[in-house]
């Protein structure tokens, strides 16, 4: 880095805006949501989704509760004008739901997305051209005239193909992109050009888009820029003012917010915050914030656990393991204090009163989590770590989430015998609780068949001293004994799975496939982890499931259940 940034880098300049309103403002409802999870962060991602992950992830946006969802670039890829085609034919969209698709003001791209749109009962095409003056100067060459011209000609075109195309609900959504960098006066002049030549109404609203393509800024300059426009646009009762923010500089959140302030009315962005670079505006966190402070978002996220696998599954990117409200750690505390004061609040807290919880800005239960309590398994703690000793002991690398469920198994286990406990006692422990279950199924064996296309399975499993055999069908081995357990009334759902070899070493003896499956099921809400040890790799898996079976302590179907 320099000595001296200031002779590469310069500080944004502030804006001039007389008596801004925005620092006295407060929110009080929710925005317009908007997800551009099928957009924006499909651009970015190592492997882009295919149609079946494009799928997923739209009907899970339709559940959370969007209303409107960027599902494409559809003159960018014959997956995304295929994926929009497939949304329309097959029915897919929702009564209340509008798609809404991007493309650039270039006339053959307008075509090619108009047409991707035939059919659609309601939709937002999205146009959007860069307007600062690096782009004009140094991209394009193109002179303020010229870019307010190919903004103008793109909508007049969107008009006549719309009006082509009657049976479908038009609505007109423009970027000026690189809104954040560009001269406000010329981002209004070309603004007002565009509603006007859409012709909006306030019962035809044209949708306004401004972007931090990327921030440039502090939050407060980006609110004093919407406040600007939001008191200078011509027809402001016939334009929707929608925000469209990134996090270059980790703000995107503080700026959608002081600018929602400042007069916004819609917000687009990314679940857990995906997206280009750095990410778009991270969604859910708005939306918890906006719960927190005691405002109904419109959106849901009482099972975030099931949001975030499904998120990483589309997207096959991790989340942090402190991302807000919904990491692995944001609800585990790890020091005695805190254990301490959380436990108190707990004990303190009434049913139905205003929450008052130390440490947890929201209760858990109300994300489908729990708060749990961890021994000290950090790298304060050494060797005493649990997760440390049983890999470097036994050779077993956990998950991070069994982890952190495993810890409160080996805390309380430490609250009521006391003293230090060994590598042996914390191995003992975890067999017995998770490798030795047999309550209320013992795994006894299985074999495999080839039915078709599909796997199938026969499992014989030992129940108060029964057996019984169980057939199922699936599309892999795992999915098979998942149908098979709903022979005797169990229903389950396989979050996520891993595998991992282990080590030669110690009591688990030769080397051998350890397989960690984490389960939900429609019974009790909490998801919790079963792992299985065995020399292959299949059975393992089956173990591991039959293990999560019983740590869910789901009931069995009437006639099972022990006497
Ligand atoms: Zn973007």
């Amino acid at each position: 880095m320099l000595q001296h940034p200031e002779t590469k880098y310069r500080p944004f300049p502030p804006i001039d805006l007389a008596e801004r309103q925005w620092p006295n403002r407060t929110i009080t409802r929710p925005p317009i949501w908007m997800s551009t999870d099928l957009r924006d962060g499909n651009q970015s991602l190592f492997e882009p989704m295919n149609g079946e992950r494009k799928m997923r992830m739209f009907r899970m946006l339709c559940e959370i509760g969007f209303k409107e969802i960027e599902v494409a670039f559809p003159s960018a890829s014959a997956t995304d004008f295929n994926f929009v085609r497939e949304l329309i034919e097959g029915g897919h969209i929702p009564e209340d739901v509008t798609i809404e698709v991007l493309t650039q003001a270039r006339e053959h791209l307008i075509r090619r997305t108009m047409e991707s749109l035939k059919g659609a009962r309601h939709a937002i095409v999205h146009v959007y051209n860069p307007i600062s003056k690096t782009f004009r100067d140094v991209v394009f060459g193109m002179s303020k005239a010229e870019v307010v011209d190919m903004a103008v000609s793109a909508v007049k075109l969107i008009k006549q193909l719309a009006a082509e195309q009657p049976e479908t609900q038009w609505v007109l959504e423009y970027s000026p992109e690189t809104f954040t960098a560009a001269e406000l006066d010329f981002s209004l002049e070309i603004c007002d050009a565009v509603t006007a030549a859409w012709g909006a109404t306030p019962h035809n609203k044209v949708i306004l888009n401004l972007p931090t393509t990327v921030e440039v800024a502090t939050p407060n300059v980006y609110a004093d820029q919407i406040e600007w426009m939001h008191r200078h646009l011509a027809r402001r009762d016939s334009v929707i003012l929608s925000l469209h923010t990134h996090n270059d500089r980790g703000t995107a959140v503080a700026s959608t917010e002081l600018a929602l302030m400042a007069g916004a009315d819609r917000v687009e962005g990314c679940l857990f915050g995906n997206g280009e670079r750095t990410g778009n505006v991270d969604i859910v966190t708005l939306a918890m914030n906006l719960y927190t402070q005691g405002i109904a978002p419109g959106l849901d996220f009482s099972d975030i656990n099931a949001v975030a696998r499904t998120v990483e599954y589309c997207n096959q990117l991790p989340i942090h393991p402190r991302h807000p409200y919904v990491g692995d750690l944001v609800f585990t505390a790890f020091s005695g204090s805190h254990q301490d004061a959380i436990r108190k609040g707990f004990a303190a807290q009434q049913p139905g009163a205003l929450w008052n919880v130390p440490y947890l800005p929201v209760d858990p239960k109300d994300v489908g989590r729990s708060y749990d309590s961890v021994i000290r398994v950090n790298s304060q703690s050494g060797k005493g770590g649990i997760a440390y000793l049983l890999e470097t002991e036994y050779g077993v690398v956990m998950p991070r989430r069994l982890q952190v469920e495993f810890s409160g198994v080996v805390q309380q286990h430490a609250d009521s015998h006391g003293g230090e406990i060994s590598a042996a006692e914390i191995w003992q422990l975890f067999a017995a609780t998770y490798l030795d279950t047999v309550e209320p199924v013992r795994y006894r064996e299985h074999h495999l068949f080839e039915h078709g296309a599909a796997q199938g399975i026969r499992l014989n499993v030992e129940i108060h001293g029964t057996s019984h055999l169980l057939v199922g069908e699936g599309n892999g081995p795992i999915d098979a004994a998942v149908h098979a357990l709903q022979g005797i009334g169990i229903k389950v759902q396989v979050r996520s799975y891993e595998e991992r070899s282990m080590g030669a070493s110690g009591e688990a003896g030769d080397a051998r496939a350890c397989a960690f499956m984490e389960i939900a099921s429609p019974e009790n809400n909490a998801d919790c982890y079963g792992v299985g040890l065995d020399a292959n790799i299949v059975t393992a898996s089956i173990r591991a499931l039959v293990s999560g079976v019983n740590r869910a302590g789901l009931s069995l179907r009437d006639g099972l259940r022990a006497a």
